[in-house]
């Protein structure tokens, strides 16, 4: 792009932009990174620099951009229909969609509810779950629980699921308090701050889930659902469930009748080993959520999927819900391409492969002295940092360490996040090649050299 071109583009930035999560005038103070077009796994912007997305995009990205394969089948697909609504119409690419989910899902979950983004996925589920137990006659049903630190989305009935922890989802929790139902939380399965004093991984009884057993028994009879992200929390700093977390979970959850909903939004597509994380520990959840990977995050869709138990709640009533671009078509027809390439490229296997590679390279990353813990599942990764390795006491808010360390990654050609936690967070897609991903840890590792220990 001509230079002129690019300070207009940033002119008009400064003026008309509002970004997501973003402290604007710091934005507005800097020369913003304006990406203009992408090959794979690097980000080209319009001054011509290249930089690795070690994010994919916020965990989209699984095949890589500019796939032919992916593009042909949404230029097809607008050639047919551009999209019809689901509104008593149907069409075959949201057909096909629908019973391939359920031909790769978790055995049980054979129905299919489309949405566009993780939030409203999750929202769906909140309102089957919470209507099943209507339809039931069973209406004090009407709390959610969901693990402290948990993610689930935007939406005010997402943001009501925020178990309070960590800076930023008290700050988010505050702010929009009034706005929000409430829910309850138990405790997460953070072993290196363990929430219940273990001190080390063979102390270990997953006695953090005592949380939710006492929380159910005290509750009975008023729950609706209890909400997880499957094995790990990624915003809330890459939190790495203890082997069998999960299935206790279930375990409990069941016991008590009440119903389990699964976000596989983020760790759905193979991310942190299996198609599904929660089918590593053989759980059928009632609900599951998708999205982000599920179109190689080449357009915005996603879906709740049910058991034929919740669906046969609805089977004779009406399920109230739903959007003007429920299941649109051309979501659908690039989902199932993508779909095609997942299971054609074995895309499972290539994320295990690389998630080794993974592990290896962020092994010297433990030896910084700043480095408290480094946490990964998959192709979820996360590097807490500490001012104190001894007591672990974090860095004080006020140094912006992490921040100046993304910053840092940034400028030497690699995109990757940052947590509350102090935590760094590499979301790689599974189409990296492992060159670019040891590019990605050598780069973030010189960084974090740099800034913790000048
Ligand atoms: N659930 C989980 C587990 C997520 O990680 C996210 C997004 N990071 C969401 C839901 C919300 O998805 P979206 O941003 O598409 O609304």
């Amino acid at each position: 792009m001509e230079k002129t071109d690019v300070d207009r583009l940033r002119t008009l930035d400064r003026e008309h932009m509002w970004y997501p999560w973003t402290p604007m005038t710091e934005w507005m103070a800097r020369d913003q990174l304006v990406v203009e077009r992408a090959e794979g796994c690097w980000l080209i912007d319009a001054d011509g620099k290249r930089y690795l997305d070690g994010r994919s995009s916020m965990g989209m990205n699984l095949h890589g951009h500019g796939r032919s394969e992916i593009v042909e089948a949404l230029v097809a697909q607008a050639r047919k229909a551009g999209e019809t609504t689901l509104y008593r119409v149907s069409h075959p690419a949201a057909v096909e969609l629908a019973a391939r989910l359920a031909s790769m899902a978790p055995a049980g979950l054979q129905r299919v509810f489309f949405a566009e983004s993780g939030s409203t996925a999750v929202e769906t589920a909140l309102k089957a779950a919470y209507a099943y137990w209507v339809a039931k006659g069973e209406p004090q049903r009407s709390t959610f629980v969901s693990m402290e630190g948990g993610y689930h989305g935007e939406t005010l009935g997402t943001v009501s699921l925020r178990g309070t922890n960590g800076e930023q989802v008290d700050m988010i929790r505050k702010t929009y308090e009034p706005l929000l139902f409430p829910s309850l939380s138990f405790h997460q399965p953070h072993c290196y701050r363990c929430p219940v004093g273990q001190s080390s991984d063979s102390d270990c009884g997953l006695e953090c889930t005592d949380s939710l057993e006492n929380l159910l028994t005290r509750e009975k009879g008023r729950i609706a659902a209890v909400i997880v992200e499957p094995r790990v929390q990624a915003l809330a700093g890459v939190i790495t469930a203890p082997e069998g977390h999960l299935a206790k979970v279930a375990e409990i959850t069941r016991r008590h009748g009440v119903l389990l909903i699964v976000d596989e939004v983020l760790t759905g597509w193979a991310r942190t080993g299996p198609t599904f994380s929660c089918e590593a520990e053989g759980v059928t959840p009632d609900l599951m959520t998708v999205g982000k990977a599920l179109t190689g995050g080449y357009l915005p869709l996603s879906a709740t999927l049910a058991t034929e138990e919740i669906f046969g709640a609805f089977r004779e009533s009406v399920f109230l819900s739903g959007s003007t671009y429920s299941g649109y078509a051309l979501g659908a027809a690039v989902a199932l391409a993508s779909l095609d390439l997942f299971e054609k490229e074995d895309v499972p296997a290539r994320a295990k492969a690389l998630a080794d590679v993974l592990t290896t390279a962020l092994e010297p990353f433990r030896a910084l002295t700043h480095v408290g813990d480094v946490r990964q599942l998959g192709l979820i990764a996360g590097v807490e940092l500490v001012a104190d390795r001894e007591t672990r006491a974090p860095y004080p808010p006020q140094e912006r360490v992490v921040d100046r360390i993304c910053t840092l990654a940034r400028d030497n050609g690699v995109l990757v996040n940052a947590v509350p936690g102090d935590v760094i967070t590499m979301l790689p897609s599974p189409s990296m090649s492992p060159d670019d991903l040891r590019f990605l840890t050598g780069t973030l590792y010189t960084a974090v050299r740099e800034v913790t220990e000048e």
